[in-house]
Formats: C-alpha cells, sequence, structure tokens
C-alpha cells in the first residue's frame, strides 16, 4: 500500500509539478527526494530515509525544524486569527514585531513595511527609494547602482539590479537599466584584499562622481554575496561603500534577506561593520524558516517624503494580499525570542571556529580551488586545477553531481554551479558540523576523483 502511495507520489511529481530553479528535463531522470517529516536537523522523506537539512531548507531554517516553541506561537495564533489585511487596518503580532525589528537593527531605521518575500522586499525598496526623491523634488534621481554577480530575487525589478548572467540575461529586454559595478572578489580577481577593496571604491567613487545626482539608491548584499557563489568582501569594504553614499548623496539599500538573522555570526551583516543602511530588507530567517513574511525597513527620512494629504497622491500604493501575515508575525516574534533565551549568537562563536578547522581539511582535495566562510555561510568552490583555477564547464554538472552523492550519503545540499554551499541551521551541533562537512568532503572526493580519471 504505502509502496504504491509513494510511486503515486514520485509520478505526480515527475508529472505535475515544475520545481523552481530546476532543470525539469534533467529532474525528471532522478529520483525524487519527497519529504514527509521533519525533526530538529533533520529531514525525512517518505521512504523514511534521514537527510540532515545541510543548507537550511534553502537558508531559510534557523533553530531546526519543529521548533516547540515555534511551533506552539503559531498555534496559538491560530486560536486568536490567522490573517487580516494590514491595508488600512493594523493587528497585535504585526506590530508587536515591528516594536522587535526596530530594537535590533540599525537605530535609524524606524519604519517597517511588511511583505512576504525577498523579492518583493527589494521591488519595495527600489520602488520607496525611487518614489521618495521624486516627491522631495529630486527628480532627476531615477537611476540604481548594483553590484556584478549580485542577487536580490526573481522578480523583474530586483532581476534588474541583479548581475548573474546565468540567471538574468534572458530577462534584459524586459529590465530597467541598472548601473553596475564590482563587488570586490578577492579569489576571483586574483587580487590582494587591500588592493581589491580600494580598486572596487575607486570604481564606485568614478560612478558616483560622474551620475550621483541621477542615483536614488545602491543596492548591496551586505559582506557576502549570496547565491553569486558566496563572494566574500574584505573587511572595510561595506563601511567604504556607505561613507561613499553619504558622501555623495545616495541611499543605501543593505539586501540582508540572507545574511540577516545571525546566519554570518552577528544578528546582521551590517553590525560587522556598524553601518545604517537607509534600507534594509529581511526575508528569508525571520520566521525561523517556517513562514514566508518579509519586511523593508526604513528611515524617518524616507518616510517623511510620502506624507501629505491624500489628495496629492504621495501615497506608497503598493501592498500584498498577505503583507505582514499573523500566523508568519507570531512564528517570527517565537524566532527573536529563540535567539534570546537560547544564547544562540553567542553559542554559535565557538561552532563558527569549528567550522573553520573543519573546512581546513578540505584543502586536501586538489579539486578544491577555494574555501570561503563567513560564520554559518560556507562556499567550497570546486574546479579542475588549482594552480591555474581552470572551471569545470557547464556540462560536467559538477556541484550537482557533487550534491547527488552527498544525498545517497544522507545529507541534502544545493550547489551554486561549481561552488558547493554549506549553509546549515545555527542550531546545528559540533557533532552534527563535523557530519556535514564529512559527507561533503567524501562526495567532492568520490565524484571528482572518477571525473579525473575519465578525462
Ligand atoms: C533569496 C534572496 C532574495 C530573494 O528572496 P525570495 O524570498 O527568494 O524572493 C533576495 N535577496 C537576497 C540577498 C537573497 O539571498
Amino acid at each position: 500500500m504505502v509502496k504504491n502511495k509513494n510511486r503515486h507520489l514520485k509520478t505526480l511529481d515527475h508529472g505535475t509539478l515544475w520545481h523552481p530553479f530546476t532543470q525539469m528535463t534533467e529532474y525528471g531522470q532522478e529520483d525524487p527526494i519527497i519529504i514527509q517529516r521533519a525533526n530538529g536537523h533533520e529531514l525525512i522523506d517518505i521512504d523514511g530515509k534521514h537527510y540532515l537539512d545541510g543548507v537550511s531548507s534553502l537558508w531559510v531554517n534557523v533553530h531546526g525544524h519543529r521548533k516547540k516553541e515555534i511551533d506552539q506561537a503559531i498555534k496559538k495564533q491560530l486560536n486568536q486569527f490567522s490573517h487580516s489585511t494590514l491595508l488600512g487596518v493594523s493587528h497585535v503580532p504585526a506590530l508587536e514585531l515591528a516594536e522587535k525589528l526596530v530594537k535590533i537593527t540599525p537605530h535609524n531605521l524606524t519604519r517597517v513595511f511588511y511583505s512576504d518575500n525577498g523579492s518583493t522586499a527589494v521591488e519595495i525598496a527600489l520602488k520607496m527609494a525611487f518614489q521618495a526623491c521624486q516627491q522631495k523634488g529630486l527628480t532627476k534621481k531615477k537611476r540604481f547602482v548594483c553590484f556584478e554577480n549580485g542577487y536580490h530575487g526573481d522578480t523583474l525589478g530586483s532581476v534588474s539590479v541583479g548581475g548573474i548572467d546565468l540567471f538574468h540575461e534572458m530577462y534584459r529586454p524586459l529590465l530597467f537599466e541598472a548601473l553596475k559595478v564590482s563587488y570586490p572578489d578577492p579569489y576571483h580577481s586574483g587580487q590582494g584584499l587591500e588592493a581589491c577593496r580600494r580598486h572596487c571604491l575607486e570604481k564606485l567613487e568614478a560612478v558616483f562622481r560622474e551620475k550621483s545626482d541621477e542615483i536614488a539608491a545602491l543596492i548591496i548584499e551586505p559582506l557576502i554575496q549570496g547565491a553569486g557563489g558566496m563572494i566574500i568582501s574584505p573587511p572595510g569594504f561595506l563601511k567604504g561603500v556607505r561613507h561613499l553614499c553619504t558622501q555623495y548623496n545616495v541611499w543605501m539599500i543593505a539586501d540582508e534577506v540572507a545574511t540577516g538573522f545571525g546566519r554570518t555570526g552577528k544578528m546582521f551583516a551590517c553590525d560587522h561593520e556598524a553601518v545604517r543602511p537607509d534600507f534594509m530588507t529581511l526575508a528569508k530567517g525571520i520566521t525561523g524558516g517556517y513562514l514566508p513574511l518579509a519586511v523593508t525597513l526604513t528611515t524617518e527620512e524616507v518616510y517623511q517624503a510620502f506624507e501629505a494629504p491624500y489628495e496629492e497622491l504621495k501615497t506608497f500604493f503598493h501592498g500584498h494580499s498577505y503583507s505582514g501575515n499573523a500566523l508568519a508575525c507570531a512564528a517570527a516574534l517565537a524566532n527573536l525570542k529563540i535567539f534570546k533565551k537560547e544564547k544562540t549568537l553567542e553559542k554559535m562563536k565557538e561552532k563558527i571556529i569549528y567550522l573553520s578547522k573543519e573546512l581546513k581539511k578540505f584543502w586536501d582535495l586538489p579539486t578544491v580551488g577555494d574555501i570561503r566562510q563567513k560564520g554559518f555561510m560556507v562556499g567550497i568552490e570546486l574546479v579542475k586545477d588549482r594552480e591555474t583555477k581552470t572551471p569545470y564547464a557547464l556540462e560536467e554538472r559538477i556541484g550537482h553531481r557533487v550534491i547527488l552523492r552527498a544525498r545517497e550519503k544522507g545529507v541534502i545540499l544545493r550547489p551554486l554551479d561549481n561552488v558547493i554551499v554549506l549553509m546549515p541551521p545555527l542550531s546545528l551541533t559540533k557533532r552534527e558540523l563535523s557530519h556535514l562537512c564529512g559527507v561533503t568532503f567524501e562526495a567532492i572526493q568520490e565524484v571528482t576523483a572518477k571525473q579525473s580519471s575519465r578525462v
């Protein structure tokens, strides 16, 4: 019976679902994992096989699955109400969460605008920045500066400020044109940290010097470009960007959708360099990985550009059906409480050092070109040859084959092209970290050894 049901589910999966960011032709030839249950850091599929959640269910999970406090908070909220609009009406969990968010984010951020995913949080920041400039009389400020290789989501506005050609180039005819500058990437540019930082800041300043009166805002993934391959910017770069934005009167949007809620070892990436952006976008980890929720935080200055009698039409005409969903807000409140109660960030410190030590072992593999780590965000870049940094070709599907092997060994991962990503829940224990690294090591070793003997 169970066998028949499972076969039916797999047939349904191949015959009915269209999976995001997935080449379905390839997917159709592979045995799918269909998750049925979870426990702590493990996902369990319909065949009863257990998997360590090595990428936090795509960078969202924070304290593990079926976390008692979050489960209970959602159930408690269910007994009150599940959803009520924020369009012209308010509700309790949205207010309580807004108060907490204002407290824990940089002090200049005092206004909280809800939505339900990272891409829309970015759309909102872009539209707000643009409209605020228009309404402040800075009508020439219509453009945005973004970074090469950046990722801010998949809706057309956020794709317009994206810089990953593999994902974004196809849509170019549909997009608005942003000013693109380079993100400091020590490994691929071959430059030292300091030279790399200085070089990118100089280039940014050159753009500002020439065009700042046309620029509403700059958008950046602070400290680390996630989807672009876990590219870590040199120390001081973020602060340097903030200084230039201030100097040239350009607003700074910090997209903390991936880095927010402890992923880098501090609550927000901006905290590492005491940077105060003019907008901050948050999503992924906000509900502990339970429910879709996002926020765009901004300053009183931006907010005030929208204050006027209705007939002046300065309203921010934007909102979503499920903006600030109450169940999601309740989950987010519980998530933040756990950070405090369990001293999540405090406990991470030692684990981050432990993880660094585990990662050093990967240098024994000749196909590992670079190992990048910021807190619990890790990218292991695979190359054909470490000396020449020769990349694997797309058709070799090297990252994909490594994660398939890791899957056989009971770990779920998701690569970014040739970069193997580890981004475990913050509550992962040292033992689990060691297991995660061990399995990843073996998977890379086995797949890439086979690769070189075949060539
Ligand atoms: C994931 C991500 C987004 C998009 O968030 P979604 O919830 O997937 O729409 C935006 N910015 C960054 C930096 C991200 O990592």
